[in-house]
């Protein structure tokens, strides 16, 4: 090559690549391959974004003082605690740039989120993918896994791809024999999905430790995965060290408008979490009944595993891309037989089951 070397790691990267949303020569293009909401955003959150363009010309609030005032309000939080993010990708990005450097290791689970060891090889730091368990985060192997060289853990509760999830004490245990000095990151990008009497986000345990940040997205339930917003919960020593590290203004001005908008509309989410209670069982249930096995998932998805060929995978995506339907592969995970189902419509979900009847001759 003739341009200058980046640091180490960076060629390691093979780049994210988010869900498909376009397919060849068809008209109804049916996206369930981003873990999107299907009843989109709050239209007070549309409406606020609509106001905050007259005021483009002006900077954004670098602090997002309002959105943090209002999240602390909604979860009984200290708004000095919270961090805002342009997605919460963001922070995956900060958190390792501040906590992890060349040397330094980052421990993951096996099939957790993908952006844990792109966001490690981007600061040259080696990411430790760990087994897992029926395709859940295990604990024991983690800690395992955790060396003198360890400086963040990653855990994605629930996680996406798989949907599953971690109660409470698992998560407690994991933190308690965790180092001082190791970052315990929960990502609880669905955590508003979740109603589990033995599930916690993160926040009382943020609360009770130090060494613990809670990652937030406005992205799947809130439905403004467009306008990037996210936000990070932790000790005030932490939250100074992500403030020293992130773009003076990273959450932009209707971003900031629309997530606080969307936070106060409350009946919106309760809306979206009735519907994936309602659908994310039937799709889990009628593709079952189709003969392909599905993880059992907390989060706005469903993790089909298919058989070899001709029914494998690779064709199926085929098969319903042909027809409009778009899911996610998972190679890059390292489930190549399986593809991933965002909960729809029902018309979506129904088109969908249909779909994959007929991709296996049922
Ligand atoms: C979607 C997702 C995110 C990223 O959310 P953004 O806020 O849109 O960056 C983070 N973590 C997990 C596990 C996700 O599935």
């Amino acid at each position: 090559m003739s341009i200058p070397r980046p640091q180490p790691g960076i060629l390691d990267i093979t780049p994210y690549k988010g869900g498909e949303s376009q397919a060849q020569g068809v008209a109804r293009v049916i996206k369930l391959s981003s873990n999107e909401t299907p009843l989109g955003p709050s239209p007070r959150a549309i409406a606020a974004y609509e106001a905050a363009a007259k005021s483009l010309h002006r900077y954004p609030d670098g602090g997002a003082s309002a959105l943090r005032e209002a999240l602390a309000r909604h979860y009984g939080i200290e708004a000095e605690r919270i961090v805002c993010s342009n997605g919460s990708d963001e922070l995956i990005g900060l958190i390792t740039q501040a906590f992890a450097g060349s040397g330094d290791e980052i421990v993951y689970s096996r099939h957790g989120f993908l952006m844990y060891p792109i966001a490690a090889k981007a600061h040259g730091a080696k990411p430790v993918a760990v087994p897992e368990k029926d395709l859940t985060a295990d604990i024991d192997a983690m800690l395992a896994a955790v060396s003198d060289r360890t400086r963040i853990v990653f855990l994605a509760n629930p996680n996406n791809p798989t949907g599953t999830y971690l109660p409470a004490q698992e998560v407690a245990r994991l933190r308690r024999s965790l180092r001082e000095d190791v970052l315990l990151v929960i990502d609880a990008a669905y955590a508003e999905y979740v109603s589990r009497n033995d599930y916690e986000a993160g926040i009382e345990l943020v609360r009770a430790h130090d060494n613990v940040v809670m990652t937030r997205t406005f992205s799947k339930i809130y439905g403004l995965a467009g306008l990037r917003v996210g936000w990070a919960y932790a000790h005030p020593g932490v939250v100074d060290i992500l403030h020293r590290v992130r773009g003076p203004f990273n959450v932009n001005l209707p971003a900031q408008a629309a997530a606080i908008a969307a936070l106060a509309d409350v009946a919106h989410v309760d809306a979206a979490r009735t519907h994936n209670d309602i659908w994310l069982p039937w799709l889990s249930e009628e593709v079952r009944k189709l003969g392909l096995g599905v993880t059992p998932s907390l989060g706005n998805f469903i993790l089909i595993r298919f058989p070899a060929a001709p029914h494998d995978a690779l064709a199926a995506d085929r098969f319903l891309s042909q027809r409009g339907i778009l899911l996610r592969q998972m190679g890059g995970y390292g489930l190549g037989e399986c593809l991933r189902a965002t909960i729809g419509t029902e018309e979506e979900n129904r088109l969908l089951v249909a779909a994959l009847r007929e991709f296996l001759g049922r």
